[in-house]
């Protein structure tokens, strides 16, 4: 058997896209377990931020045009109302002859416009002497400064960070709608995994893959529901694939996709009555890959090797998810400079790990070399470039973009 219909990572992705959906429901999580999910709406402020023209630091509410010329040795004399404590209001107005206390934090009381900071008064009694002039606006934020009511605040398919988890807390949006997150089975495939309680003995090696894909699976906002390891065996991958089919929107395999003579994922999936779009995506590591669609649903069939397997879940599987679900997953680029020639191999996007370091404040790139087949370079590598098929490497002294690890 050979690869048959081989493809760019771009078209494979395409051809996902084209022929099989991931659905886009909505639902609704408490803000504290929002964290890295992806909205299904867009978050407008319900209110003005803050809410009140607030004070941003301790000291006394002016009229500003009243403070004009004031110093430490001419300062001008208001008369003190007494203060505001912090979380209250007040009707006191302030005039150009009057000022009041205010905390950090605490409401600019009506007529004020400036804030003067309490470093720069002298009391006397109850006069309040000012030792320096202040313009308007000086020292507070006004009422929906921060954020107006009705602001967009987060867009649709914005996934929360912790920043994003503070502005929805300070709009006490302690529901938040996302996006449900697609439900997938891994299946690993191979006869050479020992079981976790027993002993490794020659030939055999732990099953890394269910493992890796799961993590990979919540990093990125799909919810893996199931994994399964099952033999090299036609009807029990089979059976794998069709409850899985039953069970989730996603069906990823991991081995078995190559065209050797026990590897049976691809006549597994016929078998089924599914349409091969893709065997083969010309892409380094990670060529034997297969792209396919049962009654609509995306079965992926990811090279055993672990690496592989990893790094085309950060192209296609990742790819495919954001189209599908327009949810903007974050993927963190930096540029780097290429420190020498960077190899490729003409005719395959290759997928080039690197290690980073910085000099006269430049950030630069090398390769990280090592073994294909070591799990270990996923760990020592900080980042990787994508070299595009039609490139014959990468002269040194080219900016690129480093996807970090
Ligand atoms: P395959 O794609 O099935 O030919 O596997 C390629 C290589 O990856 C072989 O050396 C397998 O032993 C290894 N491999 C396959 N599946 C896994 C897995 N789940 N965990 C770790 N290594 C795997
Ligand atoms: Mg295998």
């Amino acid at each position: 058997m050979k690869f048959l219909k081989t493809v760019s990572l771009d078209q494979a992705v395409n051809l996902l896209n084209q022929h099989c959906t991931l659905p886009r429901e909505n639902e609704m999580v408490k803000l504290e377990d929002s964290l890295g999910r992806c909205l299904f709406a867009d978050l407008l402020a319900s209110e003005d931020i803050p809410y009140y023209n607030r004070s941003t630091v301790d000291g006394y509410a002016v009229v500003s045009l009243t403070t004009q010329g004031a110093s430490e040795s001419i300062p001008v004399v208001l008369k003190s109302l007494g203060s505001i404590p912090i979380g209250t209001m007040t009707t006191t107005q302030v005039t150009p002859e009057a000022t009041l206390y205010v905390p950090t934090g605490g409401m600019v009381p009506q007529g004020a416009d400036a804030m003067v900071m309490i470093e720069d008064t002298r009391v006397l009694d109850d006069l309040v002497l000012i030792q320096k002039s202040v313009p308007p606006g000086s020292n507070l934020v006004l009422q929906g400064e921060d954020v107006a009511q009705g602001q967009l605040v987060l867009p649709k398919g914005h996934c929360l960070k912790s920043q994003d988890i503070a502005a929805l807390a300070s709009l006490n949006q302690l529901q938040v709608p996302v996006l449900k997150r697609p439900n997938v089975i891994i299946i690993s495939t191979g006869d050479e995994f020992a079981s976790p309680q027993e002993e490794l003995t020659d030939g055999k090696i732990r099953d890394i893959n269910s493992h890796s894909l799961a993590a990979l699976c919540r990093e990125t906002g799909l919810n893996p529901v199931g994994t399964t390891l099952v033999r090299d065996d036609l009807e029990e991958i089979r059976s794998a694939i069709r409850q899985g089919l039953d069970q989730a929107d996603l069906v990823l395999l991991s081995g078995g996709s190559s065209a050797g003579e026990r590897d049976y994922t691809k006549q597994a999936i016929l078998d089924l009555g599914g349409d091969i779009l893709f065997h083969g995506i010309r892409i380094k590591p990670g060529k034997p890959t297969i792209g396919a669609s049962i009654q609509g649903k995306a079965v992926i069939g990811l090279p055993g090797h672990p690496v592989s397997a990893m790094m085309l879940f950060k192209t296609l599987v990742t790819d495919f998810f954001r189209e599908q679900t327009r949810s903007q997953v974050p993927r963190v680029m930096v540029k780097a400079r290429t420190r020498v020639n960077f190899p490729s191999q003409p005719g395959r996007l290759t997928c080039q790990f690197l290690t980073l370091s910085e000099q006269d404040g430049e950030l630069f790139c090398q390769p990280y070399y090592s073994n294909s087949a070591l799990v270990s370079q996923l760990t020592q590598a900080q980042g990787f470039t994508l070299i595009p098929e039609e490139a014959e490497g990468l002269d040194a002294g080219t900016v690129v973009d480093v996807i970090l690890l």
